[in-house]
């Protein structure tokens, strides 16, 4: 069975085409500034063996046509899309075919996630009509955390506005935190359902994942992907008082605040920087505040291992994924540098071989497996389409 991967963001359109019978990938692209002046498609094509590029600059007018263009560059046939949505909100804990109910569902969580549910709606309605009587699927990246239980999920606030304005923990990055769990736990040789993880998604965007027997059972992210570690340039937890003291200080409007929280905090709000390969040059030459970056990044990661660890009672693995986890082997070493009381023993020397394998990190006497394993977050939604599919 070939199925169509779909990511729609509010101007990219991101795509892969899978044989599921082998589940490797046959061909795939990114089309960007979708609406703008000067669009730009980039297309891949492996299934001949090699790899064949496909380059077009044209003014891409929206998403209608950004999947036109991408379709025409296919060369195989269809059987089924799956689609990236992001907030799938209470109403969802695993993948569904796309009705118009789903629809109507996936509209209502739109004030949860404004800048991602709205775009990818556009993208199944577009799909619809480019593959008219192919399934649709929806794979939801909130999907995965719906196993919370309602301890870990909800917060220290008046109940009735949970039950009125839907207000709680979601967790985001729900499709890469499954994939890598499924994945740690086939390289670990043990059934998912027999073995306790701690799954370590950092890359622009970073949340963590307590995984108690192939389920989750809490997460960093909240009800926004705002919430948990700092990230390249978001706030990460704070204290909630601090929104209106700064509104009241600085005179900011909510939508600046949040750009702030959003876009200029984290890693970039304390070096100026959020790419972690420009904060290791700068840290190299003996910049304070790069330095410190990264001390608080590690520190704040290490403390979510502490909590996570705490929430499953005991740790069979921490499973690093993501830019930042499978590449950064100085942040690596940062976070689980003296968490040898936890069993957590890093092997530096293996922890340093750069590789784009899943490998294991860890010292032989390590009671906890410490492993890198590729994300592959489109991999997981083809899997979870067909998955669906078949029943
Ligand atoms: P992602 O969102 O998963 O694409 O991760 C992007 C982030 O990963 C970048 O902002 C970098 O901070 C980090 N990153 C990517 N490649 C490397 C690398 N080779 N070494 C260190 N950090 C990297």
């Amino acid at each position: 069975m070939n199925i169509l991967v779909v990511n729609t963001g509010s101007s990219s359109l991101k795509y892969q085409l899978f044989d599921m019978d082998t589940t490797v990938s046959m061909a795939g692209g990114v089309v960007e500034r979708i609406g703008e002046e000067q669009g730009v498609l980039n297309h891949k094509d492996f299934s001949k063996g090699r790899e064949e590029k496909t380059r077009l600059e044209q003014k891409i007018e929206d998403h209608r046509e950004a999947m036109h263009l991408a379709a025409s560059l296919i060369t195989h046939n269809i059987d089924a899309v799956g689609h990236r949505v992001v907030q799938g909100g209470e109403a969802f804990k695993e993948a569904v075919i796309i009705d118009q109910a789903v629809k109507e569902a996936v509209r209502e969580n739109n004030s949860l996630a404004p800048l991602h549910n709205p775009p990818n709606l556009i993208g199944i309605e577009v799909a619809e009509d480019l593959f008219p009587g192919k399934p649709q699927v929806a794979v939801f990246d909130t999907n995965f955390h719906q196993t919370l239980p309602e301890k870990a999920f909800l917060y220290g606030l008046p109940y009735e506005y949970y039950q009125k304005y839907k207000i709680r923990k979601y967790g985001f990055h729900g499709t890469s935190h499954k994939y890598v769990a499924g994945r740690a736990a086939e390289l670990m040789e043990k059934p998912a359902r027999e073995i306790n993880l701690i799954t370590l998604h950092l890359g622009n965007g970073c949340s963590i994942s307590a995984v108690k027997g192939g389920r989750c059972v809490d997460t960093s992210m909240g009800m926004t992907p705002l919430a948990g570690v700092m990230m390249g340039t978001r706030t990460g937890d704070l204290d909630p008082a601090i929104f209106g003291y700064l509104m009241d200080h600085t005179g900011m409007s909510q939508k600046e605040m949040d750009e702030v929280l959003n876009k200029k905090s984290g890693l970039k709000g304390i070096c100026g920087h959020n790419d972690l390969r420009d904060i290791h040059a700068l840290a190299q030459k003996g910049d304070r505040l790069a330095i410190l970056a990264v001390d608080m990044f590690a520190y704040q990661i290490k403390k979510y291992i502490g909590s996570s660890a705490a929430a499953l009672g005991r740790v069979d693995g921490l499973v690093f994924t993501a830019g930042i986890g499978e590449n950064d082997d100085i942040v690596r070493a940062r976070i689980l540098e003296e968490l040898d009381f936890l069993g957590i023993d890093l092997d530096e020397e293996k922890n340093k071989i750069r590789s784009g394998q899943a490998r294991a990190i860890h010292k032989d006497i390590s009671r906890v497996q410490i492993w890198v394993v590729p994300t592959n977050e489109e991999l997981q939604i083809a899997m979870e389409t067909c998955e669906v599919l078949e029943r």
